[in-house]
């Protein structure tokens, strides 16, 4: 089932809108599922980085970097199936590296696309320091976590980052189609997103029934 590539600038809100998304399709899930068989089979995954012990000082030095990328891509290549709905939250922020994801959906015959997740550079800095102090305060009423998602990224590791983001673009077809989400909006378009990774008919004849 459909491949959600997730991809933004580091802290731009791209996890908090993989779980509005994630929360989006268990409720159209949860609501067709007695009518319809197919749709009771789906399940939604959500990969990320927090969720695989993915250090954000991996993005300091070129090979932890490509290490981390491959354990991510490994990650979505496994849950990839007819009855999953994988949620890539990560940067996605190469080209090659959205190109070669798509060709793993394609080459299931499912559907993939990309939610751009559209904060610009200076919120992302202003969150990722909100984060930090999120962070802090959990840490004073005994929060812990192996890699806590509210760990900052080092300023000089978000600066770099920014600066060698590949913005996707609709036209091509590994980036198509593509949900832009401005950061200032409330909500996902879940209806648009489900209608063309779950609704979509030329997907249907491949769900098995
Ligand atoms: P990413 O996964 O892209 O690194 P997160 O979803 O973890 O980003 O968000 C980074 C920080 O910004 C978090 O502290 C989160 O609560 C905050 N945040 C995310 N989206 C918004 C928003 N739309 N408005 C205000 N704060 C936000
Ligand atoms: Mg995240």
């Amino acid at each position: 089932m459909p491949l959600i590539m997730m991809s933004g600038f580091p802290a731009s809100g791209k996890t908090t809108r993989a779980n509005q998304i994630r929360d989006f399709f268990n409720s159209k899930i949860a609501e067709l599922s007695p009518t319809d068989p197919r749709i009771a089979r789906l399940k939604v995954h959500v990969v990320n980085d927090e969720g695989l012990g993915i250090s954000k000082e991996v993005y300091r030095e070129a090979r932890p970097e490509k290490d981390a990328r491959a354990t991510f891509y490994g990650a979505v290549k496994r849950l990839l199936s007819a009855d999953d709905i994988v949620i890539a939250d990560g940067m996605n922020y190469i080209k090659g590296y959205r190109y070669q994801l798509h060709c793993e959906s394609k080459a299931l015959l499912t559907p993939s696309c990309v939610v751009y997740v559209g904060t610009p550079a200076e919120k992302c800095k202003e969150w990722n320091v909100a984060r930090d102090s999120e962070k802090k305060e959990g840490e004073e009423t005994g929060g812990e976590g192996k890699q806590d998602s509210r760990e900052a990224y080092a300023p000089d590791v978000l600066d770099n980052l920014i600066f060698r983001y590949e913005e996707p673009n609709g036209m091509t077809r590994w980036d198509s189609p593509l949900f832009i989400v401005p950061w200032m909006d409330e909500h996902i378009p879940g209806e648009e997103m489900w209608n063309a990774m779950v609704n979509n008919e030329a997907v249907k004849p491949h769900l098995a029934t």
